[in-house]
Parts: C-alpha cells; sequence; structure tokens
C-alpha cells in the first residue's frame, strides 16, 4: 500500500487526468481514451481515498456526477437530483450489491427491475399541462443545459402527453442514436473532413448539443425514457408501475425489461442482454438493476453519486490485439485521400474484421501506429472498427513512423491539403479513382439503390470504357454486360464472365432507379454538403431539378453595404430552405454552374431517368396540386417530416420559408417567425385541426380562394 505522501500525490495526479478526460468527453464530446482505461483511472482514485479517507476532497471526481453545464446553453435546475449509477463489473461485484441490498430489507420481499443500459445521453423533460415545456441534459446533477429547441426535433418525444398530469411531471430517460444513424453519420462527417465520433453516445450528446436545432433534426436521434421523478404524485408504488405509466402517457419505453423475482433471474436477464447485445439497433453497455419498490428505495437512500437501490451491470469492453499489416490509402470520390489499416482478421463483437479507417493523417500520427505493430482493436458503437493504439511494448525493430504520400496513390497527380484542413485531396477531376469513387456513389443504398453493382464489376465498366459518368449505368445492355470479363478464371484458365441472368438483374435495377424521387438522384450526384437529408430537404422544397436549377441561378447579394445577412439570405431560394444554409447554397450553385454537369443531367433527362417528383400515392388523389404549403410550431398529431409526407401525397408543395406565392401557412403551437410573415404577406393560415381535415378528407382547405 502506498504511504500517506504518496497516496495523495497520486490522488491529485489522478484528479488532474480524470478531470481532463471528464472535460474532453463531457462538455467537448470527444474522449481521447477508452471508456475502460477511464474507469480503471476512477477505480484506482477510489481505492485510494477508501485507503485515506480524509484525502477524499468534494471536487474529488469520485464525488461528483458528470459535468458542469456549458455556458452555451441556458442553465436548468431539475426539481429532484439525478444521479449517476455506481457500476459492478462482473458477478462478484453484483452479488456484493445484491449483499448490501439484502443487508437493508432484510428478509421483507424486494422484487428488482432488469432494464438494458442504453449507452447515449440522460435527458430529463417538464411537461407542464400535459405540454412539453423543458428539456434539459443531466449537467452536474443539480444542473444541467436547457437543450428544449432541440428535443423538440426528435420524434420520440410527445410534445403533449396522452394522459392528463395535472401539476405536471418530469420524466427522465435516455436520448440515443441507433447504430446505423451513428455509422452514416460518421461516413458523412469523415468524407466533409469533420471529425468523427467516438461512439454513438458522443454523437448523441454532440447532436443535442448544437446550436441550430437544424442540426439535431438531421441527427436521427430517438429516446427510451425510464424514470418518473415524482412518482407518488402519480400513485405509483412500483418502478415497473412507472415504465407503464410512461408507455401509456406516448413515451417510447424499451420492450426489453423484465420484472425479476430473484436474484437468478436478474443474472439470466444479464446473461441474454451480453448474448444479444450486438443484435440491438441501438448500443447497450449493460444491465441497470433496480429495486422495484418505492418505498424501499427510498430506505436504501443515495450515496453522494449515485442511488443505492440500483446498480449498473456493465458489460466487460471489447477489445483485441492483431497485427497491423498495411495502411493503404484511398481515394473517394472528393478526391480525399483516407488512410486505411489492414490488419490479420480478427473476431470482435460479433463478427470477423480486417480492416479499420484512420481518417486521416493526423490521427495516424496521434496514435503513432506502424506497420508491423500489434494493435489493439474494438467496434465504435458495437458497428465501426477501429483502432485504439498499438501496443508500444510489441513493437518490432526498426520500425518507422507512417507518413502520407505525396503525390495521389491512383492517377500519381498532385495532392493539396488546404491550410486548417486535415484531409489532403487529388486536386485531379480525372482521377480514376475518383471517378469510381462518383460511379459507386451514385449506385449506393443511399443513392439510386443499383443492386449487384458491386466495386469490381464497375471498375472493370470503367477500364473498359463503357462507364464515365452516372448518366452512363442507362446505356448498358444486358448484352454488354453479359460478357463483361469479371477478372477471374475458372479451373481450366478461361475467363469468368457475368452471365446473362445477372446482366438481367442489373439492367433491370438500372431501369427500376429511373422513377426513384428525386433526392436519391441529388445526393447521388454528390454535391459537396449534399447529404441525404439535405437533399430530401431540397427536393421537397423545388419538386424538380430544372426548379432548383433555376434557384441556383438566382445570384444572392452579398452581404455588406447596406445588405444584412438576413436579407441576403432571404433573398438567396436555396439558403432559405429549411435545413440548408448558404455554405450548403454556394455547393449547389457552384455545381449547377459547372457546364459538365449540367451535361450529365441531361444525358439523364434523354435516358428517360425521372427529374421530377409527382410525389403521387396511389389511391390519393392530387387534389392539393399546385398549392404551397408551409408548416410552423409544433404539431401535437404529427412531426413535421410526417405531415409534410402527408400532404404531399396528395401533390402538395411543402416548403421550409413563407412567400407571396405560399397557398398556406399550417401553424402549430409556438409558432415562430413564420407565422408573423404569413400575417404580414396574408398568406391564409390554417390551425391542426384543419390540417386533420385535408388529411383526412383529401379536400383542399374551404378558405382556399383561388
Ligand atoms: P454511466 O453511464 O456509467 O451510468 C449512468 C447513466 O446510465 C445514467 O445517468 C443514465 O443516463 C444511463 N442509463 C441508461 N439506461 C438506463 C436505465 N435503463 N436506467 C437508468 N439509467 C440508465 O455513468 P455516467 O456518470 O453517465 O458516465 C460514466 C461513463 O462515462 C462511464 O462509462 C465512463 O467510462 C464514461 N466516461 C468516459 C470518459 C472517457 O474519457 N472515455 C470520460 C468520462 C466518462
Amino acid at each position: 500500500m502506498l504511504d500517506r505522501a504518496a497516496a495523495q500525490a497520486r490522488a491529485t495526479a489522478l484528479r488532474r487526468e480524470i478531470a481532463h478526460h471528464a472535460n474532453r468527453y463531457y462538455v467537448r464530446d470527444a474522449p481521447e481514451i477508452s471508456d475502460s482505461a477511464y474507469d480503471a483511472l476512477v477505480r484506482e482514485l477510489g481505492e485510494v481515498e477508501a485507503a485515506y479517507p480524509d484525502l477524499v476532497t468534494p471536487d474529488s471526481p469520485t464525488q461528483r456526477v458528470g459535468a458542469p453545464p456549458s455556458e452555451a446553453f441556458a442553465p436548468v435546475r431539475h426539481a429532484a437530483r439525478m444521479y449517476s449509477l455506481d457500476n459492478a463489473m462482473g458477478s462478484a461485484e453484483l452479488d456484493a450489491w445484491f449483499e448490501r441490498v439484502a443487508r437493508d430489507v432484510g428478509d421483507r420481499e424486494c422484487a428488482f427491475v432488469a432494464e438494458l443500459k442504453i449507452d447515449g445521453s440522460s435527458l430529463a423533460l417538464t411537461y407542464a399541462d400535459a405540454v412539453l415545456v423543458r428539456a434539459g441534459t443531466r449537467g452536474d446533477g443539480t444542473t444541467g443545459e436547457d437543450v428544449t429547441a432541440n428535443v423538440r426535433t426528435i420524434r420520440t418525444v410527445p410534445l403533449h402527453l396522452l394522459v392528463d398530469a395535472p401539476g405536471g411531471v418530469e420524466v427522465r430517460g435516455e436520448v440515443y442514436m441507433p447504430k446505423d444513424s451513428f455509422e452514416r453519420l460518421n461516413a458523412e462527417q469523415d468524407e466533409a473532413g469533420l471529425p468523427v465520433f467516438a461512439n454513438p453516445r458522443n454523437a448523441a450528446a454532440g447532436s443535442m448539443r448544437q446550436k441550430d436545432p437544424a442540426i439535431t433534426a438531421s441527427r436521427d436521434l430517438a429516446t427510451f425514457m425510464y424514470q418518473v421523478a415524482d412518482p407518488r404524485a402519480l400513485g405509483l408504488a412500483r418502478q415497473s408501475a412507472a415504465l407503464e405509466w410512461l408507455r401509456h402517457a406516448g413515451f417510447k419505453v424499451n420492450p426489453d425489461i423484465r420484472v425479476c423475482a430473484s436474484r437468478d433471474d436478474v443474472r439470466s436477464f444479464c446473461e441474454s442482454a451480453l448474448e444479444r447485445r450486438h443484435d440491438l439497433p441501438y448500443e447497450i453497455d449493460g444491465v441497470v438493476v433496480k429495486v422495484d419498490n418505492f418505498a424501499l428505495q427510498d430506505e436504501l437512500g443515495y450515496t453522494a453519486k449515485a442511488p443505492r437501490w440500483a446498480i449498473a451491470y456493465k458489460f466487460p469492453p471489447e477489445e483485441k490485439t492483431t497485427v497491423l499489416r498495411e495502411i493503404r490509402v484511398q481515394v473517394g470520390r472528393t478526391g480525399a485521400l483516407t488512410p486505411v489499416a489492414e490488419f490479420d482478421p480478427v473476431l470482435v463483437a460479433g463478427s470477423t474484421i480486417a480492416r479499420a479507417t484512420l481518417h486521416n493523417e493526423d490521427e495516424v500520427r496521434r496514435k503513432d501506429v506502424r506497420i508491423g505493430d500489434t494493435i489493439i482493436v474494438r467496434k465504435a458503437g458495437d458497428v465501426i472498427p477501429e483502432i485504439v493504439g498499438p501496443v508500444v511494448g510489441l513493437r518490432p525493430d526498426g520500425s518507422r513512423p507512417w507518413a502520407m504520400p505525396v503525390t495521389c496513390p491512383s492517377c500519381d497527380g498532385p495532392v493539396w491539403r488546404p491550410e486548417g484542413e486535415v484531409v489532403p485531396r487529388c486536386t485531379n477531376v480525372a482521377c480514376p479513382d475518383q471517378r469510381l469513387g462518383r460511379l459507386l456513389h451514385w449506385a449506393s443504398r443511399g443513392a439510386m439503390d443499383i443492386d449487384g453493382l458491386g466495386s469490381e464489376i464497375v471498375a472493370r465498366l470503367v477500364e473498359q470504357g463503357h462507364l464515365h459518368d452516372p448518366a452512363d449505368f442507362y446505356s448498358l445492355t444486358a448484352e454488354r454486360l453479359a460478357e463483361l470479363d469479371t477478372g477471374r478464371t475458372k479451373k481450366d484458365g478461361t475467363p469468368v464472365v457475368l452471365g446473362e441472368t445477372v446482366a438481367a438483374k442489373i439492367v433491370a435495377q438500372v431501369e427500376e432507379s429511373k422513377t426513384h424521387p428525386i433526392w436519391r438522384l441529388l445526393y447521388g450526384l454528390g454535391l459537396r454538403h449534399v447529404g441525404s437529408t439535405v437533399a430530401e430537404a431540397l427536393a421537397g422544397a423545388f419538386g424538380s431539378i430544372d426548379a432548383l436549377l433555376q434557384a441556383a441561378r438566382v445570384e444572392p447579394p452579398v452581404p455588406g453595404d447596406g445588405v444584412t445577412i438576413a436579407a441576403a439570405l432571404a433573398a438567396d431560394p436555396v439558403a432559405s430552405v429549411e435545413g440548408v444554409g448558404p455554405v450548403i447554397a454556394g455547393s449547389v450553385r457552384a455545381f449547377f454552374a459547372n457546364p459538365d454537369n449540367l451535361v450529365v443531367i441531361d444525358k439523364l433527362r434523354a435516358a428517360g431517368v425521372s427529374l421530377v417528383d409527382t410525389g403521387q400515392e396511389p389511391g390519393r388523389p392530387q387534389t392539393l396540386a399546385g398549392m404551397t404549403f408551409v408548416l410552423t410550431g409544433a404539431l401535437s398529431h404529427y412531426t413535421r417530416e410526417e405531415a409534410g409526407a402527408a400532404l404531399k401525397a396528395l401533390g402538395a408543395k411543402v416548403s421550409g420559408s413563407v412567400s407571396k406565392k405560399t397557398s398556406f401557412v399550417v401553424v402549430g403551437e409556438d409558432a415562430g417567425s413564420k407565422y408573423d410573415k404569413a400575417l404580414e404577406l396574408g398568406v391564409p393560415i390554417l390551425d391542426e385541426a384543419a390540417l386533420d381535415a385535408i388529411i383526412e378528407t383529401g379536400e383542399p382547405p374551404a378558405t382556399m380562394d383561388a
């Protein structure tokens, strides 16, 4: 054991280190070390403090929950404190917790509720007269950050409760990002040269703490609520009853919950959760076990940072070691050069992995991974293979730090890394890998969704001169494809060709893609900053590629010299679309100003690819054709996206901004400037009841005077 002086020095050093990582994690949503490494530091400090209790300081991380709220958001004081949870690593620590509970409970009956521990960020929602009035993060447990505007964009959060709750109610739960959304978000961040999130939890926390709610809205967050702050006020006596109440009130409650009569029941739930964790669409890092009965919970009480009536049974971290064989540099469709690690295959979190992106040169340097190193690998968010770092002690002699090539590995062309950016790019637009990337992006599932066109086939078609730009997919014939040499050979040495069956399937898929909604086409064209969400917003606002093209030709005035930023924005029809700003609008303008791109669009038109959204749903007459709706404020029966989709299904256009051409503005609760603008321009205003009637009957609004 350390002597007192050494213990004091160690405790101080650990506190400083922990404070640094807590700030990176909670405040900046960008941790530098793994959770298990962080937990190990906190545990060590706990052990030092347990040996010398007088060394505990009030600001020690062992006494504190989370981090103080950031000043970027207004503070919210929680009605009752929001606690963290104590951890049990492994079954022995879980048993020790059962024993501690049993000491207080004695021989009284004690059921437990076992819930999945969702790896997200805590959220407190306050409802007054059944209406959502405030949403706050946990912060330091007493005071969190006011994130109401952002939380309103999350579809699983009811803006209005389905039950009465006189006097108001505060509920708590977790906001999280599903694994597939996390994967998509990180791919988009990577492509834009922005930092990626370490895991879905940081992505959720970061998305919730955005200044602009439009960004939060685009991030695909979801919630599971699991706690009523003052259950007695609602006459609830058990956690299981509180979960039931939450479900009835309209909250999304995780269905994977078990009320357990015995410790064995709890253990078997933990085992089954551990087995199923990789099959769930969201990440969990353990199981939370709670005493069911609230009266017993009260007796058990709290420590400085966590309830004694609950424990987080944490899953062991899934990290493996393997050997790094190669760092290959890929050239993406935007010319971005990305180092990708190739290592001996290992089984991690349910599947075998052999490659992981290293994102950029700075990241390789920061981690200092070298070819031949033994490396620690894991999956971020249970899905994305990631290198944690090298095991330096096992480094082979003579290894050297890795360096980015100075020319493009695909075309040998010049590479440019703009100052302040992390991603170097190949500047040769004719670079074969860039072209290949653009073509694969067009065919990808998120874009035109042409099945069967893998990278090998597309690469062959490019090599043989059949494919130059996306419009060339539409001139491929089944005959030509059937004869395509796949590059493989049979045992007797004759080349393997694609064959008629596969060729016919591909041609059918290409044909089908002609009628896809135009957001797919827009996304597939790969305009910078235009991800699928922005593409949908643009398609929703303009309805056709030609209308967007016209809008992109409008040269908005430059701010300054009497022109305010707001005025410049308002005069820019692209930038005024909700979810689109001046940077994206600039990229759209640049794209349509390039004659080569216009040639591709004309070729697509000639090939019969749909450049217009009809928005027609079979069976629904297009009674709202020619009308433009703007939705503003919060609706209680639908999200804005749902209401927009229902209107579009009747032939309407839905726009993000009010102008003289707007036919109707639908006003929900807390409507802001769009409502004022509608009044100013004399645009007819509809309330939610009128919207309900339109969607139900398909009849245009009665106040229609044109
Ligand atoms: P925690 O995440 O271990 O557990 C408490 C939280 O679990 C609650 O606040 C709640 O948000 C959540 N939770 C999820 N499902 C729940 C359910 N069904 N019932 C109740 N609660 C549920 O504790 P914490 O204080 O939020 O954070 C500590 C975690 O953050 C640790 O895992 C730690 O490793 C990590 N961390 C990492 C770093 C780093 O640098 N890597 C730094 C700081 C913290």
